[in-house]
């Protein structure tokens, strides 16, 4: 994984009107990236922002239709008090989750890793004013072509993704090196102990199920062209939309060409 352009740390505010929906995010590897100082999340209420005697956030759109509007106002007076409590000398990046944005992808991860500081604007109801979106929004991102009644969960995935690309976090950095999609393919298969495992199943049979015998050769070369080689044939079969754009070898191109025509002639003889 390429963390040389990453953040030594990086700061997420998240402007929300569940910040309690956040409490997963304390849990396991981002948990240990806050207390180590990587990870710094600030959550805003929206709500405290508002200046109604009820603290309406909302309210009814213009032209009429069902749902309600998240105030421009409101959630510019909640972005102000953000930004001037920012420590970062850069201007934060503002990021409003929508259904509407550009779809999320490791890349993304990879390049919002290098802000100081990003604010994640959830929205509800119908969405937000577009007066807010078209003065300070830097970018719309959406978790995939669905409708969620709320932004938390499509943030809380961007937390995650980028905060794994921060120096640190992750325990072994190296672990994230062959992901899916950071190296423009899926992963290979993972196997553990036991090598052979008696699988009860769930009647009464047993089956003996052997993990890849290679594996336990400790010829590291070949274990690295098994790898390979698999991460290549699943991205061919489950994700061939990928392979355009991975970076691949003269060989590997022409491995990919010959096991897609097998596939083809499979396909045809079915
Ligand atoms: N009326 C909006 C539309 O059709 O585009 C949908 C609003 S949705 C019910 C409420 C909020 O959930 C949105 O403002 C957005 O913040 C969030 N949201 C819903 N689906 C999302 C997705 N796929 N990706 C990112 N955010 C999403």
């Amino acid at each position: 994984m390429d963390t040389s352009a990453a953040q030594s740390a990086i700061r997420f505010s998240i402007l929300t009107l569940f910040p309690d929906m956040f409490a997963p995010l304390e849990a396991s590897i981002l948990g240990r990236g806050r207390k180590s100082g990587r990870l710094d999340l600030n959550l805003v209420q929206i709500r405290d922002h508002a200046t109604s005697r009820h603290q309406h956030v909302d309210d009814s759109p213009f032209g009429g239709g069902p749902g309600m509007v998240l105030k421009p106002d409101i959630l510019t007076r909640a972005l102000k008090a953000t930004v001037a409590k920012s420590s970062a000398d850069a201007k934060p990046h503002v990021i409003y989750m929508s259904p509407q944005g550009s779809r999320f992808q490791q890349g993304d991860a990879q390049r919002l890793a290098q802000y100081e500081h990003l604010v994640l604007i959830c929205g509800r109801y119908e969405g937000v004013d577009e007066r807010f979106v078209d003065a300070y929004v830097d970018e719309e991102l959406s978790v995939g072509d669905f409708v969620l009644t709320g932004g938390e969960l499509p943030a809380m995935m961007v937390v995650d993704a980028v905060s794994r690309m921060i120096p640190g976090v992750l325990g072994d950095q190296e672990s994230a090196q062959a992901d899916s999609f950071q190296t423009g393919l899926l992963d290979h298969p993972h196997y553990t102990r036991p090598a052979q495992w008696a699988d009860e199943g769930l009647g009464d049979e047993t089956t003996i199920r052997k993990a890849p015998d290679l594996l336990l050769s400790g010829n590291h070369g070949a274990i690295e062209g098994w790898r390979r080689r698999q991460a290549l044939l699943r991205t061919l079969i489950r994700r061939p939309d990928l392979l355009g754009n991975a970076p691949l070898s003269r060989a590997e191109q022409r491995l990919i060409k010959a096991l897609a025509e097998d596939l083809d002639v499979m396909e045809n003889q079915n």
